[in-house]
C-alpha cells in the first residue's frame, strides 16, 4: 500500500515511506517528509515520513501489548516464524537487493551480498532455541534444587545506519525475536524502505502483529526511543559521535544498550606478503560500497620502502581500471555515494588531505565518467605518504578514499593501528606464520583479518569492534547478541513435603 505521486520538486514520481506498526502501515498525509534519492541519478524518489514522539509511542506501545503473548510463545514455535521469514527473504533477495542499490547506490552483487550476510543471521536466530536452555543442578542442599535460565528483556529497540539498510537490522531482530522480545525498529532516514519490506515478510512469515514495529525518523526518533521507559534496551549501529550520545543517554536512562561506533581499518602489508592478493583484496575493501563500509579498509600499511613503492604502483594501475557507475550497469564495480551531501563532506576530505601536504596519486574528483550525470558519484582517491597527524588519518571519511602510511618496520605498523582511537577490524597480509600470529594476538581491534582483507565474523560468531569503535559490554548477533538480549534467573527450589516448619533467622545455608 505505498502511494505513488509526482512532486512539484523534480517532477519525477515518488513513493511515500510510512511506519509500520501493529502489522500495517500507517498512513499520515499530515506527517512531515525528508527526501530519499537514488544516489545513481540524484532524483528525489521517495518521500519518508518523520516520527514524532507521538508515532514512536504508537509503536513502543504496540510492541508492549504484544511482548506478554510472544514472550510466552515456546522458543521453538517462534523459531519456525523465522524459517518461514528466512525462506521469504531468500525468495526475495533480488528484489531486495534492487531496493537496497535504488536507495543506498551500491553495485547490485554488493547488495545480494549483504542480503546474504542478514540471512546468515536469521538461520543462526533459527536455532537461538538451543541456546535458551538453562542449567540445572539438583540437590544443592537436601531436596532442594537450583536452576538458571534466560529469559526475554521486553520491548527493546534498533537504530541502524544507512550503509547496510538490510544487513545491519537484521543484525539486530532475528536475535532478539527468537529470545522472546518484541521490537522497534528506526533505520536509517537516507534508505529506509528495506526495514519496511523485511517487516511485511516478517507479517508474511506468520509473526503475531505488533511483534515487529518500524518507525522512520531522526534525532527526533531516537530521542524519543531512548526516553521511553517502556523500551527496555537498544541497539545501536552508526557514527562515534552518535554511539556515544546513545550509550550515554540510554545509560544515564537505565537501559541496557550497545552502541557500534565508527571505524578506521588498516591493512599491514609485509614485505613477503604476496602482492597480486594483496592488492586485489585491498581494491575491494577500500572501494567496495565507495568506501561506505564500516569493515572498509581506509589505512594501507606497506612496512619497508620497496614494499611501499610495488603497492603503490600496483594499485594505481588498479585504479585506472575501476569501472565506476550506476549499481544497476553489468561491469560497474563502484557506485555512487548515498547521497549529495555526503559526496560533498568526502571530496572536501580530499581537499583537506591536499593541504595538510599528503600527496594525491590519484584523485576521484577527476576520474568520474561524464555519463554518469547528476549522481552523487566520486571516483577511487589515493594519499600517499599520508602522516598520523593528518585529519584524514585521524578521523573517518567514509568514502573511497585510501591512504597509504608507510612505515619502516612491523613493530612501527603495529603501534600505529593500536594508536589510533577506533579499533573496529584490521588485517595483515603476510606469508609469515609467526609474524601473523604476533598480530593477531598484540593488535588492539575486534575483528583482525590473516591474509583476509574483511574479516566480518560469521553469524554464529558476534561482530564487533574496540576502543571508540564500541560503546557497551556485548557485541551483536552469535552468543553475544542471545546473552544481549535475554537476562539470566535462577531458582532455589524445595517441595512442600519438606518445609520445615521452624522460622530460621541465621543466613540461609544449604548444608
Ligand atoms: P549516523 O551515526 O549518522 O546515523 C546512524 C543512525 O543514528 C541513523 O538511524 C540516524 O537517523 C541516527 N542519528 C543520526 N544523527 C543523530 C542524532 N544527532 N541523534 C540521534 N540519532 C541520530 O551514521 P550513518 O552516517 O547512517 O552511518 C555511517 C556510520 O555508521 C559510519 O560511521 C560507520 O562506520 C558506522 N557503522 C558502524 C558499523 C559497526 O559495526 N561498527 C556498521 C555499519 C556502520
Amino acid at each position: 500500500m505505498t502511494a505513488t505521486f509526482t512532486t512539484e520538486r523534480s517532477g519525477t514520481t515518488t513513493a511515500d515511506i510510512d511506519h509500520y506498526i501493529g502489522g500495517q502501515l500507517v498512513v499520515n498525509p499530515r506527517a512531515a517528509r525528508a527526501d530519499v534519492y537514488n544516489p545513481a541519478t540524484g532524483e528525489v524518489t521517495g518521500l519518508v515520513a518523520m516520527a514524532t514522539a507521538a508515532d514512536v509511542d504508537a509503536a513502543v506501545t504496540a510492541a508492549a501489548e504484544a511482548f506478554p503473548a510472544w514472550s510466552a510463545t515456546p522458543p521453538h514455535v517462534r523459531a519456525r516464524v523465522l524459517f518461514r521469514f528466512r525462506d521469504l527473504v531468500d525468495q526475495h533477495a533480488d528484489r531486495l537487493a534492487a531496493l537496497i542499490t535504488s536507495e543506498h547506490g551500491k553495485v547490485l552483487s554488493d547488495a545480494r551480498g549483504e542480503v546474504t550476510r542478514g540471512l546468515e543471521v536469521v538461520e543462526f536466530a533459527c536455532g537461538i532455541p538451543q541456546m535458551l536452555k538453562g542449567e540445572f543442578s539438583e540437590n544443592v542442599g537436601r531436596n532442594v534444587d537450583g536452576l538458571t535460565f534466560r529469559q526475554p528483556l521486553g520491548v527493546v529497540a534498533g537504530i541502524s545506519p544507512f550503509n547496510f539498510p538490510a544487513m545491519v537490522p537484521m543484525w539486530m531482530f532475528p536475535v532478539a525475536l527468537a529470545c522472546g522480545n518484541t521490537f522497534v525498529m528506526k533505520p536509517s532516514e537516507k534508505d529506509p524502505t528495506l526495514s519496511v519490506e523485511l517487516a511485511r515478510l516478517l507479517t508474511e512469515a506468520g509473526l503475531p502483529d505488533g511483534v515487529f514495529n518500524v518507525v522512520h525518523g531522526d534525532k527526533v526518533a531516537v530521542d524519543a526511543l531512548l526516553a521511553h521507559d517502556q523500551v527496555e534496551a537498544i541497539s545501536f549501529v552508526g557514527s562515534t559521535p552518535i554511539a556515544e550520545y546513545i550509550h550515554t543517554t540510554a545509560v544515564a536512562n537505565g537501559k541496557r544498550v550497545q552502541a557500534l561506533g565508527g571505524a578506521k581499518n588498516h591493512m599491514v602489508i609485509m614485505p613477503d606478503a604476496d602482492l597480486d592478493q594483496a592488492v586485489s583484496a585491498l581494491m575491494g575493501a577500500a572501494y567496495g560500497s565507495a568506501g561506505e563500509r564500516c569493515m572498509a579498509i581506509s589505512v594501507a600499511v606497506p612496512v619497508g620502502a620497496e614494499t611501499a613503492a610495488a603497492l603503490r604502483e600496483r594499485l594505481v594501475a588498479a585504479l585506472a581500471e575501476l569501472e565506476v557507475g550506476p549499481g544497476t550497469r553489468d561491469g560497474v564495480e563502484m557506485g555512487p555515494l548515498v547521497t549529495g551531501a555526503h559526496r560533498d563532506k568526502v571530496a572536501a576530505y580530499v581537499a583537506t588531505g591536499v593541504e595538510e601536504g599528503a600527496e594525491l596519486v590519484v584523485d576521484g574528483r577527476e576520474t568520474i565518467p561524464d555519463a554518469v550525470g547528476k549522481g552523487f558519484f566520486l571516483g577511487g582517491t589515493l594519499f600517499d605518504h599520508v602522516t598520523p597527524s593528518m585529519r584524514i588519518y585521524l578521523e573517518e571519511i567514509f568514502g573511497p578514499v585510501l591512504s597509504i602510511v608507510r612505515a619502516e618496520s612491523f613493530a612501527e605498523a603495529l603501534q600505529l593501528v593500536n594508536d589510533h582511537e577506533f579499533g573496529n577490524g584490521t588485517a595483515i597480509f603476510t606469508a609469515d606464520g609467526s609474524t601473523a600470529r604476533t598480530y593477531l594476538h598484540n593488535v588492539k581491534a575486534g575483528m583482525v583479518g590473516v591474509n583476509v582483507p574483511i574479516p566480518v565474523p560469521m553469524a554464529f560468531h558476534s561482530f564487533g569492534g574496540w576502543k571508540r569503535s564500541l560503546f557497551g559490554d556485548h557485541h551483536i548477533h552469535g552468543p553475544e547478541g542471545v546473552r544481549f538480549y535475554t537476562r539470566n534467573k535462577t531458582a532455589t527450589t524445595r517441595w512442600p513435603n519438606d518445609i520445615q516448619v521452624r522460622a530460621e533467622f541465621a543466613m540461609p545455608t544449604h548444608d
